[in-house]
């Protein structure tokens, strides 16, 4: 399941460019186009998912992939020890721009201490 106008489904299925950093039959892992750290990764499932208020009990599985994953990438990343912080937008008021489910990874240096 896709969404032809989706950039993120398109990233995933190789027809959009971007660094992909991890990938397996459930969940993308890719650079962001305009990193707000050193390190600013973004965790998608591949099926069209528009943001984490359209998941499903039938998706736990998958839901859970998505963190899963973040041990891997950030002992591959070097920032296992020193920690990051992950972030999912989700609609207007979360200022959610790409409504393809993501999970932003940011590290490599300090966050700020504001979440809002
Ligand atoms: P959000 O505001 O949570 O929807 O974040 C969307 C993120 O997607 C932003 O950080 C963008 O920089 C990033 N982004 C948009 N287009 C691309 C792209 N083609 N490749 C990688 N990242 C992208």
């Amino acid at each position: 399941m896709r969404d032809p106008d989706c950039i993120f489904c398109k990233i995933v299925a190789g027809e959009l460019p971007a660094e992909m950093v991890y990938q397996d039959e459930q969940v993308s892992a890719f650079r962001d186009i305009h990193p707000k750290a050193p390190i600013h990764i973004l965790i998608v499932p591949n099926r069209h998912i528009p943001s984490t208020s359209e998941l499903s009990l039938e998706d736990d599985a998958l839901a859970g992939r998505l963190l899963t994953v973040v041990p891997g990438i950030v002992e591959a990343e070097g920032i296992a020890q020193r920690g990051y912080r992950l972030i999912a937008n989700a609609g207007s008021d979360g200022r959610q721009e790409v409504f393809h489910l993501h999970i932003h990874l940011l590290g490599g240096q300090p966050m700020r201490h504001s979440l809002g």
